[in-house]
């Protein structure tokens, strides 16, 4: 039978307290709120900016294509000022200023039709510009609240990281000491039992697996000497007896 003395039983309590509160302090730095928002924010982030990128890549086609109306309608612009710069200098032959005239009106036409399409280029790229405007916007509002998140992330990890820092210290002040053997069991039994390697026999119940032992095995623990390490014979954690049983 494994033997540590009494005193040191109970404070190994202590460091399992201790143990248990660093453990919910990791789990809790681990869990922190802002962690799952900024995920989730992250992932709209990165939809909006290719959205912007989209949109940007959109409003430069269209822009193209406004340069090209705008080229056309110069182009047949020039051609028409010619001919009528022609016609009103009345030179040339009957049939040439006849010829001159229709092909001007065949022009005019042309001109109202490329200056239709110009129009409606123009158009597209406003509604373009207005919707890269709008997903610009909208990502950058969801950049400000990430950077106000992950400001609030940073905060509330330093705090819990102190608050860790100080239980460890407390801790190692609490295990200083308690004999080897014990503490030995005690961490082999921490890993492989959710952190809990150590409790206290609570009448009969074992505040580890919260289960009510046999009377017989209570009254075995309680009758042995106080420098006897009991085990649970539920889950095999060391089972400290209170200090005065
Ligand atoms: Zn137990």
């Amino acid at each position: 039978m494994a033997t540590a003395p009494a005193g040191d039983q109970q404070r190994l309590l202590e460091v399992q307290d201790a143990d248990l509160r660093i453990q919910q302090a990791r789990h809790r730095l681990d869990t922190l709120p802002q962690i799952a928002q900024i995920a989730e924010l992250s992932g709209r982030a990165a939809d909006l900016h290719e959205d912007v990128i989209a949109r940007a890549t959109e409003v430069s086609d269209l822009r193209r294509d406004v340069t090209k109306a705008e080229d056309d309608v110069q182009s047949v612009r020039t051609r028409a000022e010619r001919d009528q710069a022609r016609l009103d200098s009345g030179t040339g032959s009957a049939k040439d200023l006849q010829a001159l005239q229709a092909e001007l009106e065949v022009l005019t036409r042309r001109l109202s039709d490329l200056e239709d399409i110009e129009l409606e280029a123009m158009q597209s790229v406003e509604n373009a510009e207005k919707l890269h405007a709008d997903a610009t916007t909208q990502r950058d509002a969801i950049t400000a609240q990430l950077d106000v998140l992950e400001a609030e992330r940073a905060h509330a990890a330093a705090e819990i990281a102190d608050e860790i820092a100080d239980i460890e210290a407390e801790r190692v002040m609490k295990a200083e000491g308690i004999d080897a053997g014990l503490l030995s069991l005690y961490e082999r039994l921490r890993a492989s039992n959710g952190g809990v390697g150590a409790a206290l026999l609570q009448g009969r119940v074992c505040m580890g697996c919260n289960m009510t032992l046999n009377p017989g095995d209570v009254q075995a623990m309680t009758s042995a000497p106080s420098d006897q390490i009991a085990r649970c014979e539920e889950c095999g954690r060391i089972l400290v007896r209170k200090a005065d049983a």
